[in-house]
């Protein structure tokens, strides 16, 4: 079958990689679209380090094709969005509905592909691996959707909305009228932007250094738009209840501290170096303020995946705006320039 292979050098198309049949408690999907996040190019650009080889895509949506042993809550016909969290649903922190914390979930990449005559294994990247025609996940990964769904666009839940919209509702916690500022406005910044007006926020400030970002950063909710940081004072002259850093950069994380109002909070969204240091003056976080991380949007997938799928057949969750270029997997290399050169919120590759 047909998958997109980093070898720990280069990145390409192959159509030699098997996967083996789904063991107890995993199903195999039949992958009908993923989208290119940037964390797959930080793979191949060293960024995330990786063993290889590895194939690529974790952000995808399809058809299970077959269930192992014990799976109960999907069966062959479905479709299915994926997450990328291969939590053991046992530990003390799946108990309590911290999935994402849960650490048999992080770090341990298993091969369940082969390439070639010779079978040789090769790596699945972050659980998932979507870049393929057919992977096997855990069962947990696998979220049933209504199948009136394009699956070009349930494939963006997997990874841009839940980290996005997750980090609104599950992490930061915005109440309705709170105030809001996103600094950046791609694939990240556009769902922290809509989880903000599911949330009810009543002012939500759009920052980007791009002014054509505008037209689109309004439509996911911003109720204003600003090419810099330093206009949000005259918004918000007290400062803001939550900034969102969606960009990875250490001087728009001290902008981000330095917005907030008493009892404000900072979520750091954005992937700077791993060595990346920021800095802040102590005394501007007396006032109850804290910075927090996010990981996954501090999501519990199986709950979050169903009830953002509900709120894009209401008409209330955007999803078909999110995906901007559709390629047929053969492309990948067109996907990538796409998504390289920021022309893009998100390319989908097809299968
Ligand atoms: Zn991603
Ligand atoms: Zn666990």
């Amino acid at each position: 079958m047909r998958g997109v292979v980093f070898d720990g050098e280069r990145v390409r198309v192959v159509d030699d990689l098997a996967v083996r049949e789904p063991g107890p408690g995993e199903v195999l999907v039949a992958i009908a679209a993923a989208g290119l996040c940037h964390s797959d190019l930080s793979v191949v650009d060293g960024t995330i380090p990786f063993p290889a080889p590895v194939v690529l895509g974790h952000e995808g949506a399809g058809v299970v094709e077959a269930v192992g042993v014990g799976v109960t809550h999907v069966a062959p016909g479905d479709h299915v969005a994926l997450s990328t969290l291969a939590h053991c649903g046992t530990c003390a922190e799946c108990d309590r509905g911290r999935p994402t914390m849960c650490r048999q979930a992080i770090g341990r990449p298993g091969k369940p592909f082969t390439r070639g005559a010779g079978a040789d294994p090769v790596y699945q990247f972050a659980a998932n691996s979507a870049f393929a025609e057919r992977t096997v996940v855990k069962a947990v990964q696998a979220v049933r959707i209504p199948g009136d769904i394009p699956l070009t666009s349930a494939a963006l839940i997997g990874c841009g909305v839940l980290t996005g919209v997750g980090a609104v509702l599950n992490r930061a916690r915005v109440d309705r009228g709170d105030s809001v500022v996103v600094i950046g406005t791609g694939g990240i910044g556009l769902n922290v932007l809509q989880g903000a007006r599911l949330a009810g926020a009543l002012t939500v400030v759009a920052v980007d250094a791009h002014p054509a970002k505008e037209a689109v950063a309004r439509r996911f909710g911003a109720t204003d738009f600003l090419t810099s940081a330093e206009g949000v004072r005259e918004l918000l002259p007290t400062g803001a209840d939550h900034v969102f850093e969606c960009v990875g950069r250490v001087e728009l994380i001290r902008q981000a501290v330095d917005l907030l109002d008493r009892r404000g909070q900072a979520i750091l969204l954005g992937v700077p170096p791993a060595t990346a240091e920021a800095s802040f003056l102590v005394s501007s976080l007396y006032l109850d303020k804290s910075i927090l991380g996010c990981r996954y949007g501090s999501s519990r997938p199986q709950r979050d995946i169903a009830l953002y799928a509900e709120l894009y057949r209401q008409g209330r969750l955007l999803l078909d705006e999110l995906v901007t270029a559709v390629f047929p997997v053969e492309d990948f290399d067109k996907a990538r320039a796409e998504a390289e050169a920021g022309r893009v919120a998100r390319a989908v590759l097809t299968f």
